[in-house]
């Protein structure tokens, strides 16, 4: 049955419009399940805050509503690196967008002042200070602002961790717009922010999107700390060449740990706030253009930058919250490949926190909630860092999200990576009884001096050359003991006194272990293996990786020549999207992912030479479809049997991505299967998960009228329900709910 005649040449549906807008700019087919609802909230002009994950494809929902409506939207951002980098990356999109900050010259200035006023941009980017000021308020037509965007909105609230004050002005917005719509975004927020951020913002009857805070495509490690410089180094050679972030708690730390890598041949720079704008700004810009790997920063780095292939994130020493920690890591595989989070443990880090939380609690005379709230959210951290349990699931439930999978294979722990150290509870007993011999009035530095039999001032004063645990374990190097100690600290079988000349001190605990009642458990400072993930193995699957090298050359040349940071001109999901397919045209080209109409004809000549040059000069076949690239999927009406298939990587990255309630199109442009073949895994998952409900992927409405009639013809055969219900629900639709019907029966 055909559909009546009318809606032969209908007009585009809003999701239509959007899609071809999504196309046509960046070269996506898809859109993320939040996106489109993020997307939706802004077209229609209602309130909304917005909760995404780095890497979830936050900006994307609030770039397409201003060019889908034809209006001008302002964005509010907290750094001037951050909006010239989303500028620089929309220009290159063809993308009407501009930033007015004190970085622009007078002329660049009147340019844009004259464009808006003329309405020529689709996005201004503006800092909150400047947004109220009276200048840039006479470039606004009072009625004429759609909608303002909140980036980084966490910063409005101070139980957030990086609470801006200029941000509370923009309470006033809704007084002073009264039409104009609010849309609020952030990475990490908890319920406790968000409330806030809606409160503050005066958000009337706000859409609330909160994406699941999960990064599946990172891995987390947390290792014990003993020599830091050697350890981060160790790291780094497993991402030769690749953008690494190291994270640093003091300045001087970020300038030592630069020169060590540099002087092992790293490419490696420090960055703190400490250093000038000028030399700031150079390090970002060489970070951006590929021409440096490395970064040491401390904490002022997170904010500012924008490398979405981020390969690795370090933390030389633990961060003071979990939310911090999510936010820096978060840094990392941006573009949704695989990337790796290290953070190198002790427990000193977390003693440390601590009296420098009391010390400022007792000279800003600040309220005792704020240190008390300090100390709660460094508790919360050091039990992350101590306890081996999932790190995906520690991080999700600490965003009050729930975790149900069984082992997040993206982990140290769940990938059986952690390895205890032999007889260690004899170390400890040896370690507790060098305490009790030095009375219980020492701190662990000379605790382990005794026990490493170093011959220092204190030990000849105190005559504790002459105990029976001098020099007990002189084969243990003098930092890997220190950790040691602090594991015991950790784990409670020691304590430590908190005054100022901190003592080590025995509790009941320690006298088991002295014992021998109590085994004890602790970790050798490196992991076994570090082991591959299946986003790894799915992101690589079929990349050629000399051709891909080859591709981030060119790119960084050609960004050279444009005087544009790398990612500008195209990401690495591109690239290996490249490298995969290997196109030989033009056409061809603009398959892959990323790759919009405007970089097709800026960059698409060129990258087809390119890769045509290199596949010749290596023998490499072309349009390297994926097996079942062409294969449309809908005539297959039985299904192998789950069990009778065997597992591919690209399955199992899929399944994980369902998980999260990722759409069928997002998926198979991640894992780059064809669509068909993703739903075919779709179906898998439903049939072994057995989803209590569907609804990521059939809207409920769409769901109750396939359920209606399976429940009439049943559901061994579709074709009858398919024409039933006259053709206006696809085949695979259909599909969808009658092995849900099935599994949940
Ligand atoms: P966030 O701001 O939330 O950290 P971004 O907006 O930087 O995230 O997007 C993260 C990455 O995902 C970018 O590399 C972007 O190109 C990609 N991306 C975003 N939306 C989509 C989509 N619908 N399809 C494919 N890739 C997308
Ligand atoms: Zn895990």
């Amino acid at each position: 049955m055909l559909r009546s005649m009318e809606s032969v040449q209908p007009k585009p549906s809003k999701a239509d419009q959007i899609l071809e807008t999504v196309r046509r700019y960046w070269g996506f087919d898809t859109l993320r399940p939040l996106q489109e609802k993020a997307i939706l909230a802004g077209l229609d002009q209602r309130d909304s805050l917005v909760v995404m994950p780095t890497g979830g494809g936050k900006s994307l929902c609030y770039h397409v509503p201003p060019a889908v409506a034809n209006r001008t939207d302002i964005v509010v951002s907290p750094l001037i690196a951050l909006m010239k980098d989303q500028v620089d990356g929309l220009q290159a999109c063809g993308y009407p967008a501009a930033a007015l900050h004190s970085g622009i010259t007078p002329e660049e200035r009147r340019e844009i002042e004259a464009g808006m006023t003329a309405g020529r941009y689709r996005l201004v980017f503006a800092a909150p200070e400047r947004l109220l000021t009276p200048s840039f308020l006479s470039l606004l037509p009072r009625d004429g602002i759609g909608a303002f965007v909140i980036d980084e909105a966490h910063c409005i609230s101070h139980w957030g961790h990086d609470f801006r004050p200029e941000y509370r002005q923009l309470a006033t917005l809704k007084d002073r717009f009264p039409s104009a719509s609010v849309h609020a975004f952030t990475a990490t927020a908890t319920p406790r922010v968000r409330e806030d951020i809606v409160q503050q913002l005066r958000l009337d009857d706000p859409t609330v999107l909160v994406g699941c805070s999960d990064r599946p495509n990172l891995v987390y490690r947390v290792v014990p700390r003993v020599d830091v410089a050697r350890q981060v180094l160790q790291v780094i050679g497993r991402h030769a060449k690749e953008a690494v972030i190291v994270y640093c708690i003091s300045r001087k730390d970020t300038e030592n740990m630069a020169s060590s890598l540099r002087a092992s041949g790293v490419r490696a720079r420090p960055y703190h706030a400490g250093l000038d704008a000028d030399q700031r700004r150079q390090t970002q810009d060489a970070f951006a253009a590929e021409q440096l790997d490395v970064v040491a920063a401390t904490v002022a780095f997170g904010m500012g930058i924008d490398r979405s292939n981020v390969r690795c994130v370090v933390h030389a020493g633990m961060p003071k919250s979990i939310e911090h920690y999510h936010q820096e890591t978060g840094r990392a595989g941006r573009d949704g490949l695989e990337a790796e989070c290290v953070l190198f443990y002790s427990a000193a880090d977390a003693m440390k926190w601590e009296s420098l939380i009391h010390r400022s609690a007792a000279e800003a005379s600040e309220p005792a909630d704020v240190a008390e709230a300090a100390v709660e959210k460094l508790t919360h951290m050091r039990r992350f860092c101590s306890t081996a349990l999932c790190r995906h699931k520690g991080l999700s439930e600490y965003f009050g999200d729930t975790y149900d999978r069984d082992g997040c294979g993206a982990c140290d722990v769940c990938l059986d990576e952690i390895e205890g150290v032999a007889d260690a509870t004899v170390t400890a007993q040896k370690i507790l009884s060098c305490v009790a011999r030095v009375e219980q009035r020492f701190g662990v530095g000379h605790v382990v001096d005794v026990l490493v039999g170093a011959d220092t001032e204190m030990v000849r004063r105190w005559g504790h050359q002459g105990l029976s645990t001098y020099g007990l374990v002189k084969e243990t190097p003098r930092k890997a003991l220190t950790n040691i100690v602090y594991q015991l600290v950790d784990q409670g079988l020691l304590a430590r006194s908190d005054d100022e000349w901190p003592t080590l001190q025995l509790n009941d605990a320690s006298l088991a272990v002295m014992r021998g009642e109590r085994e004890v458990r602790l970790v050798q400072p490196q992991i076994k293996t570090a082991r591959k993930t299946y986003v790894e193995e799915a992101s690589w699957e079929g990349v050629d990786r000399g051709l891909f090298e080859h591709l981030r050359t060119v790119r960084r040349e050609v960004a050279k020549e444009r005087g544009v940071p790398a990612f500008v001109v195209f990401g690495d999901v591109t690239l290996r999207g490249m490298a995969r397919l290997r196109p030989s045209s033009r056409e061809a080209l603009r398959s892959v992912r990323g790759v919009g109409d405007r970089k097709l004809k800026d960059f698409g000549k060129r990258f087809v030479a390119e890769i045509t040059a290199y596949c010749k000069a290596h023998s490499l076949d072309m349009e390297a479809a994926a097996p079942d690239m062409h294969s449309d999927g809908l005539q297959s009406d039985d299904l192998t049997p789950v069990a009778a298939r065997k597992p591919s990587s690209a399955r199992q990255a899929a399944m994980a991505m369902f998980a999260q309630g990722r759409s069928v199109a997002d998926v198979a442009s991640n894992v780059q299967r064809t669509p068909a073949t993703v739903l075919k895994y779709l179906v898998e998952y439903i049939e072994a998960e057995r989803p209590e409900s569907i609804d990521d992927w059939v809207d409920a409405d769409t769901y109750r009228k396939v359920a209606e009639v399976a429940d009439e013809l049943g559901t061994r055969r579709l074709r009858p329900i398919f024409d039933r219900l006259d053709e206006t629900v696809p085949f695979d639709t259909i599909r969808l709910v009658a092995r849900h019907l099935e599994v949940r029966a």
